[in-house]
């Protein structure tokens, strides 16, 4: 069997660009897979069902819980926003690398549930330039954008629970520097259980030999 791909969680505040982010990672490089997750949060002018998220009603995403078909969810902002398991598993198994963009409490219950993923903290170079991003989006409310900074503010407490925090400033820069901690934690032991299963196996047949 070969070796599973990475579960990688990529967080940040509200108009950090971790979408932007994304975007440009994956069109990058072919070996990370995007999960989509499902939301109770109205869809934004432009956003498709299925492709940004998988937009529901309270009511059935209450029922996708109990039938344990999310591999974690939270509430954020008075909405629901949960990681469809099906997609990311069967990703895993083939050996593709998924990008999980979530929040603080969801990255939090998947370091729990999958000791071995990679958790990556996305931070603007400053809060000025945060909010003249969020105001820049020209997506939402000036009442949501202080809902989304009073968050921030929250978020920030939790930022030493992640493996790495990276500076979005320049985007290409920080598209690399997020692809080279991959590849880099792609290297630790913990993620090479099969490679170290063989040589084992290898070095055991080899001694024998040699007896
Ligand atoms: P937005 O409404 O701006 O698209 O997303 C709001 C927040 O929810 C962002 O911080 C985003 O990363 C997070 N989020 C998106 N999908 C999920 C998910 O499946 N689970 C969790 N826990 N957070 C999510």
């Amino acid at each position: 069997m070969g070796e599973k791909g990475i579960l990688m969680v990529i967080s940040g505040f509200s108009g950090a660009g971790k979408g932007t982010l994304v975007r440009a990672l994956m069109q990058e490089y072919d070996q990370y897979a995007l999960s989509v997750s499902m939301t109770t949060r109205a869809p934004r002018e432009g956003e498709r069902d299925g492709v940004e998220y998988f937009f529901t009603d309270r009511e059935h995403f209450e029922e996708t819980i109990r039938a344990e078909g999310l591999i974690e969810y939270a509430s954020y902002c008075g909405n629901y926003y949960g990681t469809p398991r099906a997609y990311v598993e069967e990703q895993l198994s083939r050996g593709q690398n998924v990008i999980l963009e979530i929040e603080i409490q969801g990255a939090l219950k998947i370091k729990e549930k999958f000791p071995e993923s990679v958790l990556i903290f996305v931070t603007p170079p400053s809060a000025a330039e945060l909010k003249r991003r969020l105001l820049g989006r020209g997506t939402e409310s000036t009442e949501v954008i202080g809902k989304r900074l009073a968050r921030a503010v929250e978020e920030s407490d939790g930022i030493e629970a992640y493996d790495y925090i990276v500076v979005n400033d320049k985007l290409e820069t920080c598209v690399e520097e997020i692809h080279r901690l991959v590849d880099a934690a792609r290297r630790a032991p913990v993620r090479r259980k099969a490679l170290i299963a063989k040589i084992r196996e290898e070095l055991q047949e080899f001694s024998k030999g040699a007896e």
